[in-house]
């Protein structure tokens, strides 16, 4: 199918009747325009499939959906059609918060040796913003934000600082965050470039970044590949991510570093340098610092058939 009927087919199976531009994109990692097709088909929801294919960018390696609606469809997308094809719930279970406070609790041990004793952090696409908690419990100002409404209006009533907002929209002072986390929520961004300029113009020299994907190739691979994952990420997509715009990887690992309540996804932690420049990042891509076509096929075949 092509772009015009790969829309017209969308739009059938969600009923949608207004007008939207949708276009081709280039690589949203390293800009490049040459891709390969990866899968044709992805998931819609549980069982839905449509066919709206991923790409993997020749020159990087990265993973990421070839074509890109105006940002106002997606806006009325998960307002108006998402929750109906789900069929999830609005509601927020006290239990979803309590892990997310117990998920907050792990990485904060996991972090044990890299972060001062107290200092400032950004939770980005937090959800109720229950990771906060353990970090203010240790002294942390702690910050966060998310598009859901009633995520949000859940982790305020718990007196947390949440903004109801896109990433692409946050302001904070210049220099101001000794930590970020961005944990499982690049994936749904709508432009992650504004997101991680914004990030890194918020954080110190020196300062810490967690990145938390569902990348990690061990569970079906159709619901890696669904319409809300604008991108897949791997540890070296993760990686370039964070050289592009301004940190050093440090680790990278498919350890669970929030513990095991979320399964099958990957980590990358990176330092703040102020010295990094885009250069470096496009010489490290030429130099070979990119994921292999046929491997990951190979391996998401794999993972489809079981
Ligand atoms: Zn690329």
């Amino acid at each position: 199918m092509n772009k015009i009927e790969i829309k017209k087919s969308f739009f059938k199976k969600l009923g949608i009747k207004s007008e939207y531009f949708l276009e081709e994109i280039n690589c949203d990692i390293c800009g490049n325009n040459k891709k390969k097709d990866f899968l044709k088909k992805i998931t819609l929801s549980k069982d839905k499939l449509i066919e709206f294919p991923y790409s993997m960018c020749l020159g990087c390696g990265h993973l990421f959906q070839k074509y890109k609606f105006e940002k106002q469809f997606y806006k009325n997308f998960y307002l108006k059609y998402y929750r109906n094809i789900t069929h999830n719930s609005t509601k927020i279970e006290p239990s979803f918060f309590q892990d997310q406070i117990n998920r907050g609790k792990i990485l904060y041990n996991s972090l044990n040796g890299i972060l001062p004793s107290s200092g400032t952090m950004l939770d980005v696409g937090c959800s109720s913003g229950g990771t906060m908690v353990p970090f203010i419990k240790k002294n942390w100002k702690c910050y966060g934000n998310d598009p859901d409404k009633n995520y949000v209006e859940y982790g305020k009533s718990k007196k947390l600082n949440i903004d109801y907002l896109s990433s692409e929209n946050m302001t904070f002072k210049k220099n101001f965050f000794d930590l970020i986390l961005i944990l499982g929520s690049l994936e749904h961004c709508y432009d992650i470039n504004k997101v991680m300029s914004k990030c890194s113009k918020y954080s110190k020299d020196k300062s810490i970044i967690v990145l938390e994907g569902r990348g990690r190739p061990k569970s079906e691979a159709k619901k890696f590949f669904n319409f809300n994952h604008h991108r897949i990420f791997t540890h070296n997509s993760f990686e370039l991510l964070l050289l592009k715009h301004g940190w050093m990887p440090l680790f990278s690992t498919f350890k669970n570093l929030s513990g095991p309540t979320r399964p099958n996804t990957i980590f990358t932690v990176g330092i703040k340098n102020d010295l990094l420049n885009k250069k470096y990042f496009q010489n490290i891509i030429r130099n070979g610092k990119k994921d292999d076509y046929t491997t990951l096929k190979e391996t998401y075949l794999k993972l489809n058939k079981g």
